[in-house]
């Protein structure tokens, strides 16, 4: 394997991608980073087809090579690919098909290209006991790196106790488990209409706010202490306002449980999990590190929806980080998680 990490050369890698399709080399203060895109998305058509959806046309139907290419333009080595949850509505014997069919296809991707893709598995989350299978076996027999969540499964938050048996295992597994917004806020689609795509803009970092919310306030992470929670669009709202979440039981203490004791404040759950960095501006960037910490946010575009295709550039363009949280935040933290052993952290 080719070894950029030191390639001698001080060219900042700001500006654009090299000419002629070659792929854009991440430089910090001289030393080539390996770079990962923790979100990232695709569908596998034939699974999409069989849950009954009339498939549309998008890009999220993988082309490999009009994907690397993309991302020699961003300046990202590595996809971790995942497909959003489309299938807990569905019964068990057609979501396993779709888990199957998902899972088996990333598993082939990544063996296509092992150094440019890793995959996060599809499991049927609204089988509990079947996704704790999922999981095992596409980390152990296929090699992914982890799996993808939504926020809730129907009406169920994932700090349900129906649950606990696929935080176990992800705990016990020590892989990482990437928890993604879910389409259309069902409780608030009346209010979500209209101009604006609010459904998306507000409804997505609004359900992760939730979802959050509720694994920290019942009790999930402090029963699981060794989960590795990643969390789309930085965390939703929640790293923007957790400092309210910490003064809620204490102003209106009847309001809360008594039979739960945290471990800690609220707010302090927040530098135990992870965060993509998909916050668009410099003043976010920092804000979510202070409140999460640099070495807890990993690069996240949501490639190919289109939200940004300068990544990268975001977090090299962001005042105040040293190179290492700037390398750390561009591949190496993710890296980590993710067991890409050809990366160096
Ligand atoms: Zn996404």
């Amino acid at each position: 394997m080719d070894d950029f990490r030191f390639c001698g050369c001080h060219v900042s890698a700001t500006h654009g991608s090299p000419a002629g399709g070659r792929r854009r080399q991440v430089v910090v203060n001289g030393r080539r980073v390996r770079t990962v895109d923790l979100h990232a998305h695709c569908i596998i058509r034939k699974a999409l087809e069989l849950s009954g959806t009339k498939p549309p046309m998008s890009p999220l139907y993988i082309d490999a090579h009009q994907r690397i290419r993309e991302m020699d333009d961003q300046g990202v080595d590595v996809e971790a690919l995942s497909i959003v949850p489309f299938w807990y509505g569905l019964e068990r014997e057609l979501a396993a098909e779709i888990v199957r069919i998902n899972n088996d296809a990333l598993a082939e991707l990544c063996a296509q290209h092992p150094e440019r893709f890793v995959a996060l598995a599809s499991v049927a989350l609204q089988f509990p006991e079947l996704a704790v299978e999922h999981l095992v076996h596409a980390v152990k027999k296929l090699g992914l790196r982890g799996a993808i969540v939504g926020t809730r499964v129907g009406d169920a938050e994932l700090a349900d106790p129906r649950f606990h048996p696929f935080w176990a295992k992800a705990e016990e597994l020590g892989v990482l488990i990437f928890i993604h917004s879910l389409p259309d806020l069902p409780e608030l689609a009346h209010r979500l209409k209209g101009n604006g795509f609010l459904s998306n803009v507000i409804g997505n970092p609004l359900d992760t706010t939730i979802a959050l919310s509720h694994l920290i306030f019942e009790g999930t992470l402090d029963r699981y202490p060794g989960l590795k929670l990643c969390s789309a669009h930085g965390g939703g709202y929640l790293p923007s306002y957790s400092a309210r979440s910490d003064h809620g039981c204490r102003t209106f203490p009847h309001r809360c449980d008594s039979t739960i004791t945290l471990r800690k404040k609220p707010s302090e759950y927040l530098r135990e999990m992870y965060f993509d960095s998909l916050v668009f501006t410099p003043e976010a960037l920092r804000h979510l590190a202070a409140e999460v910490g640099a070495g807890h946010i990993v690069m996240g575009s949501d490639h190919p929806a289109g939200w940004t295709t300068v990544q990268v550039d975001h977090i090299l363009e962001t005042p105040g980080f040293t190179d290492e949280e700037r390398a750390a935040m561009l591949g190496g933290t993710a890296a980590k998680l993710l067991g890409i052993d050809y990366i160096k952290p």
